[in-house]
C-alpha cells in the first residue's frame, strides 16, 4: 500500500475530532480499508492529496463536478458573487436565473424550490406528497438511497449498503412503518401493494436510475409503469434525480428516457428532486414539478418548508455557471468517455478472468463482480455479488494514481475535463487492478 504519511497524520487528527474522522461515512474507506486520502485541491480531472500525490478523479465529488474541478467559468461566477456578499436572507435575482435554467431543461418542472442538500429535497418532496394527498404511506425500493431522512433509510443504498446496515438506529418503528419497501424493477410487487393499500399511499419515490447499490438499469417501461399506477390510485410519483439530474444528460435521466421526444414509454413525474450538478460543487439541491402540487408549499400552501441559506447567492452563481456551461456537447463528450472506460474496464477484467458485469444507466456506470449471468437487477443481486474483489482492485488503482469511489456500491463519475491524458492514466492502471481483483 502507498505511503500516505501526511494523509495518515491528518486523518488520525480527524478521527480524534469527528466520528470516524469524517463528515459523511463512505469517505472513511470502511469497506476498502487503508487510510483515506486527505485532498487539498482539485483541478480539471485531477485531485491532489496532502502528500502532493495527484489522482485522476473518478468520484467528481460524487457527481457535482460535471465540468471538472475548478472550472474557470464557475470559479469566476463564484468570485464575482462573493464580492457582493455571502448571504442576505432575502430573495435574489440569481435564484430565478437558476430556476429558469432548470425549468427550461426539464419540462416536467413547472415550479422549483431551492434547498441546500439532496436530503432536504427528498424530505420536502415526501412531506409535500403527504400534504397534497392527505395520505401517509410512502413506497420506496430496496437499494435506492434518497438521503438520510428517517423515513427513507430502510433498505437504503449508498453508505447504508456499504456498511451493510438494514437501516438506521434512531428511526422509530412508527416512522419505519410508514415506508413500504419493495424490490426494484418488480412492477408486480408495486401492483400488489397498491391493490392492497392504494388508498393510503401518498407517493412512490424512486431514483430515476438507481446508482446507490451500484448502477442498476431500470427495466424498460418500469418508471412509466410507476407513473401509471400512482396516477390510477391518486398517489404521486417522485422521481429522485439528485444523482442523475443534469449528469446523465441535458435533462437528466428522465430527459433521456420517459421525457425524451419519441420515448417508447412516455410519462411525466409529478415531482422531481435535484442536487449535486445543479450546484456545481456548492450546497444546492431542489425539488420541482407540477405547479398545482408545488403550490402546496408555504407561503402559498399549507406544507411548511424553509431554509436560512436556501437559494444562497454564491451557491446559485455556481449552479447558474455550471448549467450554462453544461451544453449538449458536454454530455456527448462524457457519454463517449464513459463508453471507452466501460470497454477498457470490461476488457481488463475479462483478460484477468474476473467474472463481472458493467452496470449502466446513460453515462453512469459501476462494476459488479460475479454477476455476468444476470447482471444486477435489484438490491438482492447487488448484495449477492463478490464484493470482496473490490478492495484490492480499488487499492491497485489508487496506488497507480486513480481515485475510485471507495465502495463497490457507488457509481463511477467522469467529467468534461477527463481528456486523453487522464483516460490513458486510467487505462494503464486497469490491467494490474484487474489481476488484483482476480487474486482476491
Ligand atoms: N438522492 C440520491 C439519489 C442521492 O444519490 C443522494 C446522495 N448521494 C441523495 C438523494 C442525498 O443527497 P445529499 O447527500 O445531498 O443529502
Amino acid at each position: 500500500m502507498t505511503d500516505a504519511s501526511r494523509s495518515e497524520e491528518l486523518f488520525e487528527r480527524a478521527r480524534q475530532l469527528m466520528p470516524g474522522g469524517v463528515n459523511s461515512p463512505v469517505r472513511a474507506f470502511g469497506s476498502v480499508g487503508g487510510t483515506p486520502r486527505m485532498m487539498v485541491s482539485g483541478k480539471g480531472a485531477y485531485l491532489t492529496d496532502a502528500d502532493g500525490r495527484e489522482y485522476v478523479d473518478l468520484v467528481c465529488s460524487w457527481g457535482p463536478a460535471l465540468l471538472g474541478h475548478a472550472h474557470p467559468a464557475v470559479l469566476e461566477a463564484v468570485h464575482s458573487a462573493v464580492d457582493r456578499g455571502l448571504s442576505f436572507g432575502a430573495s435574489t435575482p440569481a435564484e430565478s436565473e437558476l430556476a429558469a435554467l432548470v425549468v427550461g431543461r426539464v419540462s416536467a418542472v413547472e415550479r422549483l424550490r431551492m434547498v441546500s442538500t439532496g436530503t432536504e429535497a427528498t424530505m420536502t418532496a415526501v412531506r409535500l406528497a403527504r400534504g397534497y394527498t392527505g395520505r401517509n404511506l410512502i413506497v420506496k425500493f430496496a437499494g435506492c438511497y434518497h438521503g438520510h431522512l428517517d423515513g427513507l433509510l430502510a433498505a437504503a443504498g449508498s453508505g447504508v449498503a456499504t456498511l451493510a446496515l438494514p437501516g438506521s438506529a434512531g428511526v422509530t418503528e412508527a416512522t419505519a412503518a410508514e415506508t413500504l419497501v419493495l424490490p426494484y424493477n418488480d412492477i408486480t410487487a408495486v401492483e400488489e401493494v397498491f391493490a392492497a393499500r392504494g388508498s393510503q399511499i401518498a407517493a412512490v419515490i424512486t431514483e430515476a436510475a438507481p446508482a446507490n447499490m451500484g448502477v442498476v438499469t431500470p427495466a424498460d417501461g418500469f418508471n412509466a409503469a410507476l407513473s401509471r399506477i400512482t396516477r390510477e390510485h391518486g398517489a404521486l410519483l417522485i422521481l429522485d434525480e439528485v444523482l442523475t439530474g443534469f449528469r446523465t444528460g441535458y435533462a437528466g435521466y428522465w430527459g433521456l428516457t420517459g421525457g425524451a421526444v419519441g420515448a417508447a414509454d412516455p410519462f411525466v413525474p409529478d415531482l422531481l428532486t435535484f442536487g449535486k450538478v445543479i450546484g456545481g460543487g456548492m450546497p444546492v439541491a431542489a425539488l420541482g414539478g407540477r405547479a398545482d402540487v408545488m403550490d402546496y408549499l408555504a407561503p402559498v400552501g399549507p406544507v411548511y418548508q424553509a431554509g436560512t441559506l436556501s437559494g444562497n447567492p454564491i451557491a446559485m452563481a455556481a449552479g447558474v455557471a455550471t448549467l450554462t456551461a453544461a451544453t449538449p456537447d458536454v454530455y456527448t463528450a462524457i457519454d463517449s468517455r464513459s463508453r471507452e472506460l466501460q470497454d477498457a474496464l470490461s476488457a481488463a477484467l475479462s483478460e484477468a478472468g474476473v467474472d463481472h458485469s458493467i452496470q449502466t444507466a446513460g453515462n453512469l456506470f459501476s462494476v459488479a463482480f460475479g454477476t455476468s449471468a444476470n447482471g444486477v437487477r435489484n438490491y438482492a443481486d447487488a448484495q449477492a455479488q463478490e464484493a470482496f474483489r473490490y478492495a484490492p482492485f480499488f487499492h491497485a488503482m489508487l496506488d497507480a494514481g486513480v481515485y475510485l469511489p471507495p465502495s463497490v456500491f457507488e457509481a463511477w463519475f467522469l467529467s468534461a475535463a477527463h481528456d486523453d491524458a487522464a483516460m490513458d492514466k486510467i487505462f494503464a492502471a486497469l490491467p494490474a487492478a484487474a489481476r488484483a481483483a482476480a487474486a482476491a
